[in-house]
């Protein structure tokens, strides 16, 4: 099947008299006839139903179509994207491990990684995206236990370059885990250049309509756990709290990562997807492979649009042949990156006050990639606690303006732009 039948049909097949649509099986428990039969589940010696927090068949129906549209082999959903890009992590890594991450990653990761994972004893060393093969080479260790990348990066829109990093991660024996949430599976598919996990935001263009926060894991099933025992027993040594079971065993390559983080990481820690949430999600991924070219198509003339005007400095979008990651964007998003487009006024701070109160369609929103565009200036809001020199050094300057483009008509969008910059005139 292709990708767009795929988001239509994947992971649910109705049987006879079934519901048409995925029922959402809103039950925290299930029932057995005899103990024997559940205490198989607990076992894990029989795949089963027993307590939500671990599984639901709700989830279980919305990860394999997300699987499918990654072309991984197993995956699981999370209550947020960062409860997908701990789990990832955090599956793989315990206290003296280290990490290899790029430092172009969305910034409630960079946190993640740097300040609640360091509390936890695991190092980590960030690399920039754009680094060289020996500045990469030089930043892994014996204890290096991950890689860590975002196709697309949010907010920075640098476009990873993921053969180059699933090599690096592949001679020191590790794998490469990819953010893919920015393109989704519609226009990049990670795994196909390497990489052996995908994670995401699901709250972002999957769900589509800013309608539930959530998160994905998947896996490729393509790394050899056993090859590298030494460096993961958690899959590779038995599991006393499951009788004493070896996950890379068991379960092989293709199921041994999504088994490791649903048995243990979710019966610890509990980031579980409502089932409505799951439901809801679907319902984005129905029309993900409809939506993603427009999208995009939106965020092209409006970065083109951008480009032209007198009161726009800067403009950064990879689709744009001007931008720095234009070859990399076409290697790896052949049908474009998604909506988000990023542009410095150049008349400062000042400049952004007047545009961002001039705008009528684009809604000012701390959020992107949903079916309504919205706006950002990041030094009049998230980040208004910092002078505009230090936003300047941190790559965040004071006329810089975030725009998710929605699902509206273009030509809509870009006359709403186009007032907003006589405002700033
Ligand atoms: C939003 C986002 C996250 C975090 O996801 P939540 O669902 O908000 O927890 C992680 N990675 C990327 C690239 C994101 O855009």
């Amino acid at each position: 099947m292709k990708l767009g039948t795929k988001c239509v049909q994947e992971g649910y097949t109705p049987g006879n008299g079934e519901p048409r649509q995925i029922p959402i099986i809103q039950s925290t428990t299930f029932k057995y006839d005899t103990s024997e039969d559940m205490g198989k589940l607990f076992d894990l010696e029989a795949s089963g139903y027993f307590y939500t927090r671990l599984q639901n068949p709700t989830n279980d129906h919305v990860a394999a179509k997300i699987a499918a549209l990654e072309g991984g082999t197993a995956a699981m959903l999370t209550s947020s994207g960062q409860a997908a890009s701990f789990f990832s992590l955090f599956n793989i890594c315990e206290c003296g491990s280290h990490i290899v991450a790029s430092s172009s990653i969305y910034g409630g990761t960079f946190n993640l990684i740097d300040v609640t994972m360091r509390k936890m004893g695991i190092e980590a060393t960030f690399v920039s995206p754009d680094c060289t093969e020996e500045e990469l080479e030089a930043a892994f260790r014996e204890n290096t236990r991950a890689v860590f990348g975002e196709t697309l990066a949010n907010p920075a829109l640098t476009v990873l370059d993921i053969e180059k990093f699933a090599a690096a991660a592949k001679r020191h024996g590790v794998p490469l885990i990819v953010d893919n949430t920015f393109p989704t599976p519609v226009n990049c598919r990670p795994i196909e250049w390497g990489a052996n996990i995908v994670t995401h935001s699901t709250t972002k263009y999957m769900d589509g309509h800013g309608v539930a926060v959530g998160g994905a894991i998947v896996d490729a099933g393509t790394f050899d756990w056993m090859a590298h025992a030494d460096k993961y027993p958690g899959l590779c040594t038995p599991d006393e709290s499951y009788h004493g079971i070896v996950y890379a065993e068991k379960f092989g390559m293709g199921g041994a990562f999504i088994t490791k983080a649903t048995a243990q990481l979710m019966r610890d820690f509990g980031s579980i997807q409502s089932p409505q949430n799951a439901f809801y999600l679907n319902l984005g991924l129905e029309s993900l492979h409809v939506r993603m070219p427009r999208h995009v198509e939106n965020g092209l003339a409006v970065a083109k649009f951008l480009e032209s005007r007198p009161e726009v400095k800067a403009v950064r979008y990879p689709g744009l042949e001007s931008d720095p990651y234009y070859a990399l964007a076409k290697k790896y998003m052949p049908n474009g990156t998604c909506g988000v487009v990023s542009f410095e006024l150049a008349g400062g701070r000042k400049a952004a006050e007047k545009f961002m109160a001039a705008l009528r369609l684009a809604a000012i929103e701390t959020h992107v990639a949903d079916a309504r565009t919205c706006c950002l200036n990041p030094a009049t809001s998230t980040h208004r606690q910092m002078t505009d020199e230090q936003l300047a050094a941190a790559g965040i300057p004071a006329g810089m303006i975030r725009m998710s483009c929605g699902l509206e008509d273009k030509d809509d969008l870009i006359a709403d732009l186009a007032q907003a910059l006589e405002a700033v005139k």
